[in-house]
């Protein structure tokens, strides 16, 4: 763990610990090595929904909390309510990434983690979907502020977790841990739109459960 590049975080004040919502590993393995740099006190929320198929699902879920179990971190798996999420996609089948859609997306997953929050005595809440340089973070924390909004006592942590080298370790930490490397968002929208993109790239169609990071990778 690269430690001496690491700023030590501090949880806003009047917060003891932090609820945190992971959406793979990848994502939240800098998040996570901050954390435990800091000594904050956090759990793991898994709620996501979006995923599709099942397949994919199960190992982001399975890499999450492999290496959640390696640092002894608490990790809550949340409900896979594939039919809600499709319920509320309707009508936006074909909104690009970053659009109407995602946040549907990102709302409905920050209000599972801010009621878990709620009923289960935490008073803080945030996520690893802001630090990957795909997402529009002012997108991602408008939803994590809406969530937390509906709640006396919670409070959403919108810490930039790409700042001060966080974007790089996040790759460094996924090649160490030779993690899972999706290569879609998540939802069969978006596994859709990147074949759509990889057949006009003449690319083949993406295959699920083969890439992991690597140390030797080129990319
Ligand atoms: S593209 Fe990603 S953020 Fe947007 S709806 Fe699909 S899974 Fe959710």
């Amino acid at each position: 763990m690269n430690n001496a590049a690491r700023e030590k975080l501090q949880l806003p004040e009047g917060h003891s610990q932090l609820l945190l919502h992971s959406c793979c590993a990848p994502c939240s393995g800098e998040v996570m090595e901050a954390l435990i740099t800091s000594e904050i006190p956090f759990s793991i929320f898994f709620y996501n929904p979006n995923i599709h198929p099942v397949k994919e699902y199960l190992i982001r879920k399975e890499e999450n909390i492999r290496f959640a179990e390696k640092h002894n971190i608490p990790f809550i798996d949340c409900d896979y309510d594939t039919d809600n999420w499709f319920e509320r996609a309707k009508g936006m089948e074909e909104e690009p990434e970053r659009g109407i859609r995602c946040t549907m997306c990102f709302d409905m997953r920050f209000e599972r983690t801010a009621l878990y929050a709620a009923e289960n005595g935490f008073s803080l809440i945030s996520s690893s979907l802001g630090i990957s340089r795909w997402k529009n973070m002012k997108q991602i924390n408008d939803c994590g502020h809406r969530a937390a909004q509906h709640y006396d006592g919670i409070q959403y942590w919108d810490y930039n977790w790409r700042k001060n080298g966080g974007s790089s370790r996040m790759i460094e930490i996924s090649k160490r841990e030779e993690f899972y490397q999706q290569e879609y968002c998540g939802c069969v929208y978006s596994l859709r739109d990147t074949n759509r993109w990889r057949k006009s790239q003449g690319r083949d169609r993406i295959k699920l459960g083969v890439k992991f990071y690597s140390n030797a990778m080129e990319d």
